[in-house]
């Protein structure tokens, strides 16, 4: 079975590769006329579906282990930040390079990485086939560089690092930021993809909302918090201009209907992260207010730091998404983990669907059953058995 995501399951399906790219995909007995030395790989029982794009992660952090315990959300990110700072390249190396295996391993084929040490980019990039969009992390607020400085910084590794993939700017949070960063970041924005963390905790939405806090007490200490009060985290992030269809909020759980209707006009994309989301025990993730409002919803794994699994794979993702909403049909859950994903990289048409020009970023998981049922089965797979990316095989996993 072949499922394109952006079209109807077909039977007794073909996807027929040129290089690295998609030129055919339909039934076996249309496409195996088609002209050419062809060679046929027989995958046997199974769904070929698109790579999964993983919207949202931190490999960096893949092996840290955050002590939690019942702290609270401010406790946790000044515990990361301390960890971060005892950690050597070679560790943050180790931990990329075996979060982006176990992506790989459970069928992502993309994955929107925000970087905190972009000098490990260059080597680990070329010991992945993953397509990695790096986001390289900006924040300002611990080292208390100018904002211009930071940015000029980040713009000149972007073009030094000449990736074969996106690469774009994070922002890391409004509180972890300055606001004159946040402006300058969307000027520099319009020929770039920027995501940052926006509204993911209760403690931020006071902070910005009413000036006070857990988050508010700390960062007063060593911030100005003059852009705090009267203002809800989105409209913090719209007054700086960032807010735009080349923009990924990440998390968004803490909004106010106006800041819902704000993201749908902007064309904004948000990311939501089943896992972290729980870990952190967040109010309910207003899937339905954004859904309505029309704003394009991804799925991403965040960091392994931030679950209890400590398990980087977008089918748990799926599956967590689908044990809280459980009226939400599994195709729609299938597409935020594929086609969303890509249009919130601005890669529609690339990947997260099967068709032809596409990129050939394909997995496949077994499968047995009837037409009706390929969505939840691929949803709830146990084993993806085969993953292409550019057109190459990856695995098979036996
Ligand atoms: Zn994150």
């Amino acid at each position: 079975m072949v499922l394109p995501i952006s079209g109807p399951p077909i039977e007794n399906g073909a996807v027929v590769i040129k290089g690295e790219r998609i030129a055919g995909v339909g039934k076996w007995s249309q496409l195996r006329s088609v002209p050419g030395s062809m060679r046929v790989t027989d995958l046997g029982e199974v769904v070929l579906l698109p790579g999964l794009v993983n919207a949202h992660c931190h490999l960096d952090y893949t092996d840290m282990r955050i002590k939690r315990g019942d702290k609270s959300f401010t406790d946790w990110a000044r515990e990361i930040i301390r960890t971060k700072r005892t950690w050597n390249l070679e560790q943050y190396r180790a931990s990329w390079l075996r979060g982006a295996r176990m992506l790989l391993e459970s069928g992502t084929t993309t994955v929107g990485d925000i970087e905190a040490v972009p000098q490990l980019l260059p080597r680990a990039w070329n010991q992945t086939p993953l397509r990695v969009c790096s986001f390289l992390e900006m924040t300002g607020v611990a080292s208390g560089k100018e904002p211009k400085i930071i940015l000029r910084g980040a713009l000149k590794e972007i073009s030094e690092l000449k990736s074969r993939d996106l690469t774009g700017l994070s922002p890391h949070a409004l509180y972890s930021t300055v606001p004159e960063l946040l402006r300058l970041t969307a000027k520099a924005a319009r020929k770039t993809r920027v995501t940052m963390h926006v509204a993911e905790s209760e403690e931020e939405f006071e902070m910005y909302a009413h000036r006070k806090g857990e988050l508010f007490d700390w960062l007063s200490k060593v911030r100005d918090v003059s852009d705090c009060g009267e203002t809800t985290p989105v409209a913090a992030v719209q007054r700086a201009g960032l807010l735009r269809r080349n923009f990924l909020a990440v998390h968004a759980n803490y909004l106010t209907a106006s800041d819902g209707r704000a993201l749908a006009r902007s064309g904004a994309s948000v990311v939501h992260c089943p896992s972290s989301h729980s870990y952190f025990g967040h109010q309910r993730f207003p899937f339905e207010k954004l859904k309505r409002a029309g704003v394009n919803i991804c799925l991403g794994t965040d960091s392994a730091a931030s679950m209890r699994a400590r398990e980087l794979n977008m089918f748990s993702e799926m599956q967590q998404f689908a044990r809280v909403y459980p009226d939400v049909p599994h195709a729609q859950i299938l597409r935020m983990a594929t086609g969303n994903g890509a249009r919130g990289f601005g890669l529609e048409g690339v990947i997260g669907e099967l068709r032809c020009k596409a990129s050939a970023d394909l997995i496949a998981v077994k499968f047995t059953g009837k037409v009706a049922d390929v969505s939840s089965a691929v949803l709830f797979t146990k084993r993806v058995t085969h993953v292409f990316i550019r057109g190459r095989m990856h695995q098979p996993v036996t």
